[in-house]
């Protein structure tokens, strides 16, 4: 059996999209670098991409403005319940790695990814549960609007409800071309997630083979041991198996996937890092 050379893995990242300083709870804010950092150490061909921050006209597509400009300018509360000029600067380089992500994968058809959370629980007008910007309505948008996408999917595979999303697409009138899943609008517990996972390829031929490009939200946790898990109670092995799923689904339709991290509470850290570096290793192993 020839085994074939590792894939490069396109990661559009700077450094620009973490904080230091402490902001809570979510660990999302210094999760980027950590996650690349490992990757690179398990070897994975990680190829760095340039990213831009997005524009305030760039995040009104999916927001009010009047929002937009009251979190960059400290006046309104970000995602992680403060005010913080720092953490705000960041959400438009974490906004903006998703967007450059998208773009290349839907360019030129390749798979992409894009170190970053925080984005499904962001409404029209609000922040909420450490989003505050939501990176994954406003790229389906700008992917129609700049780059003449026709359909895009959405697959958010975190544990909780992409609500945001929902109330995004609803007030921008996006229906028509963004088809929408959340695991976290479904209760996928330990009796029923294997069949679940069965499911899954057909899921993704129903809902998103008509699509340009995927946006996939691989969040964490859903995993069996995360504090916050809701839906999924996912083991380590369905874990990887349910990444593999969704690269060898997309493969076989010919749909470009951009992949972001999106949830994860399990302390200490390394223990979230291990789970992502699962996603690479399945990206790998993906035929
Ligand atoms: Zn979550």
């Amino acid at each position: 059996m020839s085994e074939s050379p590792p894939k490069e893995m396109l990661v559009f990242y700077n450094k620009a999209q973490c904080v230091d300083e402490n902001v809570g709870y979510s660990p999302s804010a210094k999760k980027p670098k950590l996650v690349v950092e490992a990757w690179r150490k398990s070897g994975y061909p990680v190829v760095i991409q340039k990213i831009r921050a997005l524009s305030v006209e760039e995040l009104s597509v999916a927001h009010d403005k009047n929002y937009v400009k009251g979190v960059l300018s400290g006046k309104l509360k970000n995602g992680f319940d403060n005010k913080s000029l720092t953490v705000a600067k960041s959400l438009q380089w974490t906004t903006g790695s998703f967007l450059c992500a998208a773009v290349h994968a839907y360019t030129h058809k390749v798979n992409t990814f894009s170190p970053t959370s925080g984005f499904h629980h962001a409404g029209y007008n609000y922040a909420n549960g450490f989003c505050t910007f939501n990176g994954l309505t406003i790229t389906a948008i700008l992917l129609k609007q700049q780059y003449k996408a026709r359909k895009i999917g959405i697959l958010d595979l975190d544990s909780h409800d992409g609500d945001g999303t929902e109330n995004t697409i609803s007030k921008t009138n996006s229906e028509d071309f963004i088809s929408h899943y959340s695991l976290g609008g479904y209760s996928i517990q330990k009796h029923n997630n294997a069949e679940w996972l069965e499911n899954l390829p057909d899921l993704i031929r129903e809902k998103f083979a008509d699509c340009d490009i995927l946006l996939y939200q691989a969040g964490v946790d859903c995993h069996e041991d995360d504090p916050e898990v809701h839906s999924g109670h996912f083991t380590t092995e369905q874990i990887y198996l349910r990444d593999k799923l969704v690269f060898s689904t997309c493969k076989e339709l010919t749909i470009p996937v951009v992949t972001n991290l999106a949830g994860g509470y399990q302390t200490p850290i390394q223990k979230i890092i291990d789970l992502h570096n699962l996603t690479a290793k399945a990206f790998q192993d993906c035929e």
